[in-house]
């Protein structure tokens, strides 16, 4: 029964993530062409004709209308359903990570580490009363780890933000070859303030010891920069040092700077071969593999 209610859970985080994903799409498309992402609304390019509210359903339209547009019949990217799809596997992961009574967050990163475990271990005792005796509801009490719950939804918000400005980083990126400077800001403040505002309403001493990843996140993201410093044109310098910084800050203590030069090196040598930009492409995939590394790690703890 638990685990059915938790799947109908993960299910409406999953479907929120496509929704997220269908209005990155527009993000991706719009704010590097200096366009308002609200009017007009979404519309084919071809024929101008509006998208029907019914054919705006993320990852299924496309795949009901076959990658067409209804009127023109040009057809649509399959881009757009990839985007979607990928925002909906970050929302699915981060989701379930948090009510498995786990969460997502990188560890290095949590504010009070035995904390988190045995606000787990609390979730996983009380699931385990309720299972064996539902009528019994009083032992579901979480008093003393709502708090710590609430801390680890807030962090997981924070973490899923950063893997999709990473993800609508890279895909600008790859668009256009460069990012605009606005949007490099908004994807690396927003995170970093974030998170510093959650440690700041929770516990100062942890506040403190965090200022210290920032600044190794920082400091690595220049680093690394300087590393291929040459290699790098001119207008890319300042983004390509945001890009890492972002990256070190969720990587944290797990080898930041080892992270961004590793990172960059290949970002670089792509560069080089194609022409094109995936720094930020490279961040995201890094982002997710760590979300994916440290659930399993988690749940197999
Ligand atoms: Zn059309």
């Amino acid at each position: 029964m638990t685990a059915i209610f938790l799947a109908i859970l993960v299910g409406w985080i999953a479907i929120l993530g496509a929704a997220f994903g269908s209005f990155f799409n527009v993000v991706i498309w719009r704010v590097p062409e200096g366009m308002s992402l609200i009017s007009p609304p979404s519309h084919c390019p071809k024929c101008g004709a509006r998208v029907r509210p019914f054919d705006n359903v993320p990852i299924l339209a496309w795949l009901w209308l076959r990658g067409r547009c209804r009127d023109c019949k040009a057809p649509i990217s399959v881009r757009y359903p990839f985007v979607e799809f990928l925002c909906c596997a970050v929302a699915a992961l981060f989701g379930a990570s948090i009510l498995a009574g786990g969460w997502v967050g990188f560890a290095s990163q949590t504010l009070n580490w035995a904390e988190f475990a045995d606000y787990s271990r609390a979730w996983e005792a009380a699931v385990a009363a309720f299972e064996a005796d539902p009528t019994q509801t009083t032992t579901l009490t979480f008093d003393g780890y709502w708090a710590a719950a609430q801390k680890a939804i807030a962090l997981s918000f924070v973490w899923a933000f950063a893997a999709y400005a990473a993800l609508i980083l890279g895909f600008v990126e790859w668009d256009k070859g460069a990012v605009p400077k606005s949007l490099v800001l908004f994807a690396t403040a927003v995170p970093v303030v974030g998170l510093l505002t959650i440690l700041a309403l929770s516990d100062v001493g942890a506040l403190a010891d965090r200022c210290g990843v920032f600044g190794a996140s920082v400091g690595s993201g220049v680093a690394a920069t300087l590393v291929f410093w040459r290699a790098l044109p001119r207008s890319e310098r300042a983004e390509t040092a945001a890009i890492g910084a972002l990256w070190g800050f969720c990587a944290g203590y797990w080898g930041a700077f080892l992270g961004v030069v590793v990172l960059l090196g290949v970002a670089t040598a792509v560069r080089r071969k194609t022409g094109r930009n995936v720094f930020g492409l490279l961040i995201f995939s890094a982002i997710f593999a760590l979300a994916v590394g440290e659930s399993v790690w988690f749940a197999t703890r």
